[in-house]
């Protein structure tokens, strides 16, 4: 009989390929089921063989094909490729990033025939489901040897013919919620006290004979919404409904925004350009407007009969920017978010693959959208950190984005107010287009930027004179203050002041934060914690000093001097109800608050009309991490969060305070000029063969046992020195093997070696020859990192 051989990707972090044999032909990036190590597995289908490489090996059969149009389609299989090779991940891993969870099938999940009879093409299933037995997918499959049990199973569930009881994630399983049911539609209202008019009143302002309860809880008080209970005025059910994460104002249509003139040439410009791949870097100034110059390029887009994909970071994906695209585009829109269940991810995901939704807003992995056919993709705010994924595949969804327009031979626009050095540098070699906005529209001015010296401040005052003075103007005018500390806890540390103990995570090594609200010491980094001590643990003596203050610090001090001021606190400690942004963002707008706090969470996207003062309580936060890109994140985040004050008819203040007003990174932050920033830090980057000149690379070793990694990391020193002498002087350099900056994390130590190479081919074989001259042993994890974002 003919056989077809095809290699199969696994979601195994093997490099090794793997090959099976079929009867029939599959379509590469179909899902298939095989066996692996005596487990059933599903693959997707990759290339094609000739034929066997030899009579000798014995290939195992496909047991089943899953599709016969394929979930990934040729440019992402070739996508898939890409990623492999330059992030030096197996395709397996590659092919799996990009598919929903609930796409790969749960072959241990019970299933239940639902539907009275069993109509073609399922009466195969008959015999194993009749009379409401549940099976698991796996009994099925041995019952009914050779039909194609997962398919049937599949598009029977589709069809709502079948129920497939996976495991839930907590996301996944329906949230209970109380519905207020009005039973009296013209009740007269003079009859009422106060209390209950008001709040039947409010219910019937709504317009709805059932809304959720929670709607008015804030208010009404619930012996209100009681007492109308007893009265029978309304009932109150409890009903499951499908975790939304934005609810939206669905009603708001297109807003008619006249472009100035720069916004203009922008849009005239990219469109202009030659049809097919290119890419435009929108360098525009917080408020210069960037939003609508990607709305008009999305609709001449979607009028040629293409799809978009518009790539933002998770924390600017807020009910504002949702609101205003789902305003302009509706139900052609899907917006991918971490809180979306697998269910619902699933079933966006097969809208898109078919064609039904042609926008797709998402952070990085909405990269991958099944889009059939993708004509523009846009990366706003390009320069940000959470492109890239950090674990396995350690792909940067900013860099495949341009990879994929290139494959599918599709227009990117990478817009930002601080655009990475890496884009800069590539628009100075004529690689990238630069389109810039340097104004804001409607003649509203950039803040005015004050940096205050601590160097001076003996006594270490954590809000200098000048900031509290500010802060106190704007209550009085009852304007609003932004104050941002992007550290959260109360204090970075905890220390005995007698005989020096510092409070240290026993996983990690490294001092842990001093959380007052939970009277709680937190690692930050692996997320242990501990009760904080009352006495020192090593001597008793109960008094201690603090480390650099937190969120919660600065929060307990502004009630102290403001007590009159009302202070909403936004960091992830605070921000762990889903609500809390959305109920911070209303009440901002509702000027309920008088001081917003809060961690980087606040420096993204938040248009408030009467914040009229900014303050950077400590700018030394980001500067004082060990990492070459300390500069560039420093002046990044000092621009953006400037970027939230004065954005309406009222001018706008910013002050920062730094114990380094001589930095070159806080110098033209304060002048808000990043053209300078690039050049100076250009020009360092350059001398220290750092990126964008050269390609990084790094190899993190890690290993319970300290004195095997620290004698195995002797070995590869040896041969890290043999990899140096291949190359030409200035086209590698090795740094390392060392101890990482974390040198203990989760119990692990740590140690990575560190490559620069001057072009990514270089870098390539440098990592390849390391890779052939030295195999960790099995107790050591080694993983690359291509591309790193930090090296800690
Ligand atoms: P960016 O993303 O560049 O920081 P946004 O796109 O958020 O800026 O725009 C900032 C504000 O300016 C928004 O409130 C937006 O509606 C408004 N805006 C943008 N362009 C115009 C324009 N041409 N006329 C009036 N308002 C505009
Ligand atoms: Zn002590
Ligand atoms: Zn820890």
């Amino acid at each position: 009989m003919f056989m077809y051989y095809y290699a199969i990707h696994l979601p195994l972090a093997l490099s090794k390929e793997f090959y099976y044999r079929s009867k029939v032909e599959i379509a590469a990036g179909a899902r298939v089921l095989v066996s692996f190590n005596r487990k059933d597995m599903i693959g997707i289908c990759g290339d094609r063989m000739q034929g066997p490489l030899s009579d000798k090996i014995r290939y195992k059969p496909v047991l089943e094909v899953l599709d016969e149009i394929p979930v990934l389609g040729p440019k992402l299989m070739e996508l898939a490729g890409f990623m492999a090779r330059y992030y030096r991940c197996s395709l397996g891993s590659a092919c799996f990033a990009m598919l929903p969870a609930w796409l790969i099938p749960d072959i241990e999940a019970e299933v239940n025939w639902l539907a009275e009879d069993f109509p073609v093409p399922y009466q195969v299933l008959e015999p194993a489901l009749a009379g409401g037995q549940s099976k698991r997918v796996s009994e099925l499959r041995k019952q009914l040897k050779g039909k194609p049990v997962l398919h049937l199973v599949e598009t029977a569930s589709g069809q709502g013919l079948l129920k497939i009881s996976r495991k839930l994630s907590s996301r996944d399983k329906p949230k209970t919620v109380n519905f207020v049911r009005l039973l009296e539609r013209e009740p007269d209202l003079a009859k009422f006290p106060p209390k209950q008019k008001e709040a039947l009143q409010l219910m019937l302002a709504i317009g709805k004979d059932e809304f959720p309860l929670a709607g008015i809880s804030d208010t009404v008080s619930y012996s209100v919404v009681h007492a109308l209970r007893k009265k029978g005025l309304l009932s109150i059910t409890p009903k499951q409904v499908e975790r939304e994460f934005f609810s939206y104002d669905s009603s708001a249509g297109p807003k008619a925004v006249d472009l100035n003139e720069e916004q203009r040439n922008a849009v005239s410009r990219i469109s202009a350009s030659a049809a097919g791949f290119g890419v435009d870097l929108l360098f525009g100034i917080t408020g210069s407007g960037k939003t609508e110059v990607y709305i008009p390029l999305i609709r001449s887009c979607l009028k040629e009969g293409k799809g978009v994909i518009f790539l933002i970071p998770e924390i600017a994906l807020t009910p504002q920017m949702v609101e205003r695209f789902q305003g302009e585009f509706g139900s052609t829109l899907a917006i991918s978010h971490s809180q979306l269940s697998d269910r619902q991810r699933l079933r966006q995901w097969q809208k898109i693959a078919a064609g039904e939704c042609r926008i797709v807003i998402g952070a990085r992995s909405a990269v991958f959208a099944p889009l059939p056919s993708l004509g523009l993709i846009i990366v706003d705010e390009e320069h940000e950190q959470s492109y890239k994924q950090d674990n396995n595949p350690r792909y940067n969804g900013r860099d495949l984005a341009v990879v994929r327009a290139g494959l599918e031979n599709a227009r990117i626009v990478l817009g930002s107010a601080t655009p990475s050095l890496e884009s800069w540098h590539n628009q100075s070699t004529g690689k990238y287009t630069l389109h810039t906005l340097n104004s804001r529209p409607l003649d509203i001015k950039l803040p005015e930027v004050r940096i205050i010296s601590l160097q001076e401040d003996y006594n270490q005052q954590l809000l200098s004179d000048e900031l509290i003075a500010a802060v106190s103007e704007r209550l009085e005018r009852k304007e609003q203050v932004i104050l941002f500390q992007n550290r959260r806890g109360f204090s970075s540390y905890m220390q005995c002041l007698k005989c020096g103990e510092l409070i240290k995570c026993a996983n990690c090594d490294i001092s842990m934060y001093y959380h007052r609200d939970r009277e709680e010491m937190q690692c930050h980094y692996c997320g242990n914690t501990y009760p904080s001590p009352r006495k020192c643990p090593k001597c008793g003596s109960f008094s201690f000093s603090y480390g650099s203050p937190g969120t919660q610090k600065v929060e307990q001090l502004l009630q102290i001097l403001f007590p009159q001021a009302r202070v909403l606190r936004l960091d992830s400690d605070s921000a762990r109800k889903q609500d809390s942004y959305k109920t911070m963002y209303r009440r901002m707008k509702d000027r309920d608050v008088d001081i917003l706090l809060g961690t980087q969470m606040i420096s993204k996207g938040l248009d408030f009309p009467n914040v009229t003062l900014v303050g950077i309580i400590s700018a030394d936060i980001s500067l004082n991490v060990p990492d070459f890109r300390s500069a560039e994140r420093t002046f990044q985040l000092c621009t953006q969060v400037a970027g939230r004050a004065g954005r309406a008819d009222k001018s706008g203040e910013v002050i920062i305070q730094t114990y380094n007003p001589q930095h070159y990174a806080i110098v033209h932050a304060g002048n808000q000029d990043y053209r300078a920033f690039a050049a100076e830090e250009l020009d360092h980057r350059r001398r220290l063969h750092y990126p964008p000149y050269y390609r990084l690379a790094r190899i993190l070793f890690q290993c319970a046992d300290g004195s095997l990694l620290e004698q195995e990391m002797t070995v590869l020193e040896q041969k890290s020195l043999v990899v140096a002498s291949a190359f030409a002087g200035n086209d590698l350099f090795l740094l390392g093997p060392a101890p990482a900056p974390f040198a203990r994390m989760n119990n692990l130590h740590r140690w990575h070696l560190i490559f620069k190479a001057r072009t990514p081919s270089l870098l390539k074989q440098a990592l390849d020859q390391t890779a052939s001259l030295y195999t960790p042993p099995k107790a050591i994890h080694a993983h690359t990192d291509v591309d790193p974002l930090s090296l800690m």
